[in-house]
């Protein structure tokens, strides 16, 4: 009966606390959903990655891949980066197990991840995913200053009989908002995104982050998400996106665009030991963030097991989300559940297609210092949110209308 009451609770706000613990299960797509009046995302889009023959290889098509290595081949960094995961092992393991007892919530997973009358969805985005803007090459393009997108102004959206009021844009370089009540369909070269209400994007290259900094900090925001283009070996993920030198992200103004009340700072990380000695002993000092705390996103497959065997050295399947402070009043309320958040390390979700991150406003949300709502903005985002502003090279890129369904 208990199960049942977490699962409808579950259904209602994609948050599953699991067994009392402050292990939580999310189903990312109805947290996401929050942002939409009119649409929805699409879990078969969202989750594609779990169904579609050409994402995750397939067990005879895997590469041979490392299992924990024998110590005497481990090199200095190595050896440390199997120490902290040899560490973090009982607690992931016992946040695993958690999951697998809530029978219930495993039950319907599958029904989650792929809704009945839905399956040719992701086989469709697919193919259509050829003909996706690439925003990235458009951006650094000699044309880019050209490219204009227009917004509905019409709240029933397009097709809805209404004489159309449309607004055009310059789409690089340029602050937008989506002030209106509603979700807004917005069109660029023949393609439709849907934008949510009170969004805020600017699609530009580092070189011109500084735009975001608010004029008075009291403008500032609460919570800064970040999850930088990390250098990595990937091949895969190489082509996915472009990468930077790790160095550059020491020149994100993050305490320019912190609130005078105080910044959570999230940052995603990947488990290379060489990045977590770099942004320990270089990157957190230079944005001047404080009271720094681990958490782990876990992912598993829609069945509930993990996306990979939890030793694989190079492939874990999780990844370490740093949440710290910057700019923070130490008597302030949010400080004094500090203490308990060290407790609730560990987040599971079955991960979305192209590396998408788990959304996490509502997650952390007593952790977010200063007033309601809380003013957040995401760096390197690819998707937008209410009340959010997102910046990156392709904060439009999850917003195309083939990844949403109407309501
Ligand atoms: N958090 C995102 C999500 O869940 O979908 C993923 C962000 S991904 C790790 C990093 C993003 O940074 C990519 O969209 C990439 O194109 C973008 N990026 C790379 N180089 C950039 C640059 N010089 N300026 C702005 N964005 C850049």
């Amino acid at each position: 009966a208990q199960q049942s009451e977490l699962l409808n609770s579950f259904m209602e706000s994609g948050i599953y606390r699991l067994d009392h613990s402050d292990v939580v299960f999310i189903d990312p797509v109805r947290l996401l959903n929050d942002s939409y009046s009119r649409f929805r995302l699409s879990p078969s889009a969202y989750y594609s990655r779990h169904f579609s023959s050409s994402s995750s290889p397939t067990p005879n098509k895997k590469r041979k891949r490392k299992r924990k290595p024998k110590h005497a081949s481990l090199n200095e960094r190595e050896l440390c980066a199997e120490k902290r995961h040899q560490q973090l092992r009982p607690l992931l393991l016992n946040a695993h197990r958690k999951l697998l007892q809530a029978s219930q919530l495993l039950n319907i997973l599958p029904r989650i991840i792929v809704e009945t009358g839905e399956p040719l969805h992701c086989r469709q985005l697919e193919l259509e995913r050829l003909a996706e803007h690439n925003f990235v090459e458009l951006g650094s393009n000699w044309r880019a200053p050209f490219c204009e997108i227009s917004l509905s102004n019409n709240p029933q959206g397009l097709g809805s009989g209404l004489p159309e009021a449309r607004k055009l844009v310059p789409l690089f370089d340029n602050m937008i908002s989506v002030e209106s009540d509603g979700d807004v369909e917005a069109e660029f070269q023949n393609s439709t995104y849907i934008l949510p209400q009170r969004s805020f994007f600017l699609m530009s290259d580092l070189r011109h982050v500084r735009k975001l900094i608010p004029e008075n900090s009291t403008e500032g925001f609460n919570f800064i998400v970040i999850d930088p283009p990390w250098e990595n070996g990937s091949a895969r993920q190489k082509a996915m996106y472009p990468t930077l030198p790790n160095r550059h992200f020491m020149y994100l103004p993050v305490k320019e665009l912190a609130h005078s009340d105080g910044a959570l700072v999230a940052l995603w990380m990947t488990n290379r030991q060489k990045l977590q000695d770099f942004v320990e002993k270089d990157l957190l000092p230079a944005w001047g963030m404080s009271h720094v705390t681990p958490f782990y996103w876990l992912k598993v497959k829609p069945d509930g097991s993990l996306i990979g065997d939890l030793d694989l050295f190079h492939h874990r399947p999780y990844e370490c989300l740093l949440l710290g402070y910057v700019n923070v009043d130490l008597n302030s309320e949010c400080m004094k559940t500090i203490d308990s958040l060290k407790e609730s390390r560990v987040i599971i979700s079955v991960p979305g297609a192209y590396s998408r991150k788990p959304p996490l406003e509502k997650l952390l949300s007593e952790y977010i210092p200063g007033q309601r709502p809380s003013r957040c903005i995401e760096l390197f985002g690819r998707e937008l949110a209410a009340g959010w502003t997102s910046w990156g090279n392709e904060p439009l890129h999850f917003q195309d209308s083939r990844y949403f369904l109407e309501k």
